[in-house]
C-alpha cells in the first residue's frame, strides 16, 4: 500500500498529525495553515492505513460548500465516490439523523423543515393567536429568544424567569409556538440541533449505536460551535472513538449568534488525553499579507496565542486607497479589478468582500456599469432583497395603481389585519369585473361588499397610499423614497425586529434612499418621470440573472461567508470607523475584538495580493458623513502597506453614472488644472489628481508629496499654484 501520497506536500506538523496514531486531538492553527487540508488527508489515511470504512467516519464542516468541497477533495485522493461516509453541517447532519429517528424523538415521519423566514411567520400568528400586540411582542424578538434558548439546549420549562411578568410571556410565547410547531410536524434549525441532542440523551440505545459506528469524528472551524452543537459531539464521544477538532480562536466571529470559542477550552477539559498539535507555516499568503494579519490580531487580548510566518516572498505591499466617497472607492477598486483581468487573469480569482450586505450596492452597480459579471455568495443582489422589494412595491403602486404584484405584495404589509378571506374576495371581483387588485378594492368599498373589519383595513390601505401619492407629488426622487419608507409603516417594522437581519434590512432601506439620490436619468428614458425610470432601473437590475456557476465572475460576499476561502486579489472595503468596526461593536464589551478577528479573516483570505479600501465620505440615509480611517488599517505595520497615489497624468474627474451632473463646473475657472502642482499651507506641496462638484461644494483631490491623498473642499482649501 502506497500512501505516501498522502503524506507529500505535507510539512512535517502537517505530517504527524495525518498519521498520527488513533488518539482524540486538537488543531489549534492560523488561517491558511492548512487544517482543512490535514483533515482531508487524515480522513483518507483512516480509511486506508487503519481500514476505517468510509462509513465509520462522520465529518463536520461549517457550510454545504465547504462539505461539497471536502468530499470531492477526499474521493479525488482515494478515487472513488464515498457515498456512505458522513460529511456535512451540524445542521444537515441532525437532520439525517432525524429522518432516520423519528420516531424516537417524536416527530412524524414526514416533518417539515421550518426555514427562518417561515419560523417568522408562523411565530406572527402565534403572537396574534394570543392576542398579543406585535409591539410589544416583536415576532423578531421573540424569534431570537426561542433560537437563543434552543441552542442552549432549554425547553421552556427549563427556563428560569425570576417572577418577571416579560419573561414569563415570552416563555409563554415559546411554548405555544412549539405546541403548534409539534402539532404540525414542523421543525425549525435550533429545533433540528436540539432534538438531535434529546435523540442521545434520551435514547442511549440509539447513541450507543452511533458511538460504535463512527470512529472517527472530525470536525472543522470549531471556533465557531456554539453549545448545544458541543454537547451533541460530546456525547458521542466513545472509548472506541476518537474526536479530531480543528480551529482557530482567531477566526471565532459567530458570537453574536451564540458561538462560543471557550468551546476549544472546554475539549481540553473533557477529553484530557488530547494531543495538541500547532501549525505555525502559512501557504497562503505573501509574506505582507501575513505579517500584517498578525500585527493587527495581536491588538487582542486573551488569545491562545500562535505566530504564523511564510516561506513565501514579501510579495507586493499591501495597496491602500482613500476614496473621496464610496462611489470613488468602488471606481478605483473596479478599475483595479479590469487591470487584472485585462492583464490575463481571471475574474473568479478576486473577491470584494465587506462588512455589510448594504455595500453591495454601489459595487454592483459599478461592475453593472462596466458589463462585469459578478456573482454574490450567500446573499441576494441588492435589489432582490426582501425590504428592498417591499418599499419598491410601494412606489410601484404609487406610480401605477394597476400593479398588481405590488398590490399583493404590501396590501398586508406591515399587517394591518386583512385576512386571506378579504383578499380572496378582492381577487375574485377583480377577476370577474377585469379590474387592477385597486379598483376592485375600491369597489367593494363603495358597495359595501366586506364587514366592518376588513372595510375598515381595507379604506386605511387605500387612504394610507392616497395620501403617500399626495405628499410626494413635488418631491425628488430622494425625498420620495425617504417619505415612503418612513411613513409606509416599513421602517418603524424593520426598526422593531433585533438582531443582525434586521439591522441589515434596515441598512439597505437607508441605501435605497442613497440609490435614488444618486440615480440620474439616462438619456433614453428622459420622457419617464424620475419615479417610473428609477422602478424600471431596478427592475432590470434585479431581473439580470446572477452570473451562473461556470462563468467567469467577480466573488462579491460578506467576510462572514468568506470563512475558509481563498483568493489570489482580494478587496476589502468600507474599512472605516463606524463601518468597520462597525458602529454598534463600540457599545458592546468584546465586540471590538470580534471585528477585529473578521478583519483578521478578511486579509488572510487574500493570496497574492490585498487591497483595503475606505470613503472619506459616505452616503449613509441620505446623508453625507465623515469617516476616519478604521483603527485596523492603523494597526498594520507601515511596512507592509502603501496609500495608493493615482498617476498624476489621470485627466478624468470623478464624474460616475451615480453623481448627479454638476452644474459642469468649471474647474478650471479656479484657475488650477488636473496635474499641476499647488501648495497648500499645512500640507505643503502636492499635485492636483481629481475634481468632483461644483461651486462651494467643489472638492479636490490631492496627492501631496508628504501627507499622500486628500480630498479637500475647494473653498477652505487655500490653494496656491507653485
Ligand atoms: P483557514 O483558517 O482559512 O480555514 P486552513 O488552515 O484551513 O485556513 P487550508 O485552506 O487547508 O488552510 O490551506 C491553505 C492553503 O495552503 C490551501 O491552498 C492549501 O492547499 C495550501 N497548503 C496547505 N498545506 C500545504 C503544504 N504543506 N504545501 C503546500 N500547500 C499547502
Ligand atoms: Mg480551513
Amino acid at each position: 500500500m502506497d500512501v505516501s501520497r498522502l503524506l507529500d506536500e505535507l510539512n512535517d506538523k502537517q505530517r504527524d498529525a495525518v498519521a498520527a496514531s488513533a488518539s482524540d486531538m486538537l488543531i489549534l492553527a492560523g488561517a491558511g495553515s492548512g487544517k482543512t487540508r490535514v483533515l482531508v488527508h487524515r480522513i483518507s489515511w483512516l480509511m486506508e492505513v487503519e481500514g476505517i470504512a468510509p462509513y465509520g467516519i462522520l465529518a463536520v464542516t461549517f457550510t454545504n460548500k465547504a462539505a461539497k468541497e471536502m468530499r470531492g477533495r477526499i474521493e479525488q485522493l482515494q478515487g472513488c465516490s464515498l457515498n456512505t461516509m458522513w460529511i456535512g453541517t451540524f445542521h444537515g447532519i441532525a437532520h439525517r439523523l432525524l429522518r432516520t429517528h423519528y420516531a424516537e424523538v417524536n416527530l412524524p415521519e414526514n416533518f417539515t423543515i421550518l426555514d427562518s423566514d417561515d419560523q417568522y411567520r408562523m411565530l406572527r400568528r402565534v403572537i396574534k393567536s394570543m392576542n398579543l400586540d406585535e409591539k410589544h411582542w416583536p415576532p423578531k424578538q421573540v424569534q431570537w429568544y426561542i433560537n437563543g434558548n434552543k441552542d442552549e439546549g432549554l425547553r421552556p420549562q427549563h427556563i428560569e424567569t425570576y417572577g418577571d411578568a416579560n419573561q414569563q410571556k415570552m416563555r409563554e410565547i415559546y411554548q405555544v409556538y412549539q405546541q403548534t410547531c409539534d402539532r404540525a410536524g414542523l421543525v425549525d434549525f435550533a429545533e433540528l440541533l436540539l432534538r438531535a441532542h434529546e435523540l442521545w440523551a434520551n435514547n442511549p440505545q440509539v447513541l450507543a449505536h452511533y458511538q460504535k459506528r463512527f470512529r472517527a469524528i472530525l470536525v472543522d472551524e470549531f471556533q465557531d460551535t456554539n453549545n448545544i452543537q458541543y454537547a451533541w459531539l460530546r456525547m458521542l464521544a466513545a472509548p472506541n472513538n476518537n474526536m479530531i477538532i480543528v480551529g482557530d480562536d482567531d477566526q471565532s466571529i459567530y458570537g453574536w449568534r451564540g458561538a462560543n470559542v471557550e468551546n476549544i477550552q472546554h475539549f481540553l477539559r473533557d477529553f484530557p488525553t488530547a494531543k495538541t498539535v500547532r501549525l505555525e507555516q502559512n501557504y497562503r499568503s505573501t509574506g505582507n499579507i501575513l505579517k500584517a494579519a498578525n500585527a493587527v490580531i495581536d491588538n487582542n487580548q486573551g488569545r491562545l496565542g500562535k505566530e504564523l510566518w511564510t516561506e513565501d516572498s514579501q510579495g507586493e505591499l499591501i495597496s491602500l486607497y482613500a476614496g473621496f466617497n464610496e462611489l470613488d472607492e468602488a471606481r478605483f477598486n473596479i478599475s483595479r479589478i479590469k487591470e487584472w483581468r485585462d492583464t490575463g487573469n481571471a475574474l473568479t480569482d478576486c473577491a470584494i468582500l465587506y462588512r455589510n450586505n448594504a455595500q453591495s450596492r454601489v459595487l454592483e452597480e459599478a461592475l453593472l456599469q462596466e458589463s462585469i459579471p459578478y456573482r454574490i455568495y450567500g446573499g441576494l443582489r441588492f435589489f432582490e432583497r426582501q425590504e428592498i422589494r417591499d418599499a419598491l412595491a410601494y412606489l410601484r403602486l404609487i406610480n401605477q395603481s394597476i400593479d398588481d404584484a405590488a398590490f399583493e405584495r404590501i396590501v398586508n404589509t406591515p399587517t394591518r389585519g386583512l385576512g386571506d378571506k378579504t383578499l380572496s374576495q378582492v381577487r375574485e371581483l377583480a377577476r370577474d369585473a377585469e379590474l387592477s387588485m385597486w379598483e376592485a378594492s375600491q369597489r367593494m368599498i363603495q358597495e359595501k361588499r366586506l364587514n366592518g373589519r376588513a372595510a375598515n383595513a381595507l379604506s386605511a390601505f387605500i387612504k394610507l397610499i392616497n395620501q403617500l401619492s399626495d405628499d410626494m407629488a413635488d418631491m425628488s426622487l430622494e425625498k420620495q423614497s425617504d417619505h415612503v419608507i418612513k411613513h409606509s409603516g416599513l421602517f418603524a417594522m424593520y426598526q422593531a425586529e433585533k438582531g443582525e437581519k434586521a439591522q441589515a434590512r434596515i441598512e439597505n432601506l437607508e441605501e435605497l434612499v442613497t440609490a435614488c439620490k444618486q440615480f440620474v436619468v439616462p438619456e433614453e428614458a428622459d420622457n419617464m418621470t424620475p419615479l417610473s425610470a428609477f422602478l424600471a432601473h431596478a427592475s432590470l437590475e434585479a431581473g439580470d440573472t446572477q452570473a451562473d456557476s461556470h462563468q467567469d465572475a467577480v466573488q462579491m460576499m460578506t467576510i462572514h461567508s468568506a470563512k475558509g476561502l481563498e483568493f489570489p486579489l482580494v478587496f476589502l472595503v468600507g474599512v472605516e470607523e463606524g463601518m468597520f468596526p462597525s458602529q454598534m461593536s463600540n457599545e458592546e464589551p468584546g465586540k471590538i475584538e470580534e471585528e477585529r478577528r473578521l478583519c483578521y479573516v478578511g486579509m488572510t483570505r487574500a493570496m497574492q495580493k490585498l487591497y483595503i479600501t475606505y470613503a472619506e465620505n459616505r452616503r449613509l440615509y441620505g446623508q453625507e458623513k465623515y469617516h476616519t480611517p478604521s483603527r485596523f488599517i492603523k494597526e498594520i505595520p507601515n511596512e507592509c502597506i502603501e496609500e495608493v497615489r493615482l498617476r498624476t497624468t489621470i485627466t478624468r474627474p470623478v464624474q460616475t453614472r451615480f453623481t448627479p451632473p454638476t452644474g459642469h463646473t468649471s474647474f478650471e475657472a479656479t484657475g488650477f488644472q488636473l496635474g499641476e502642482r499647488v501648495a497648500h499651507p499645512k500640507f505643503a506641496e502636492g499635485t492636483v489628481l481629481n475634481y468632483e462638484g461644483s461651486g462651494e461644494h467643489a472638492r479636490v483631490q490631492i496627492n501631496f508629496d508628504e501627507f499622500g491623498t486628500k480630498w479637500l473642499v475647494m473653498s477652505f482649501a487655500k490653494l496656491t499654484k507653485v
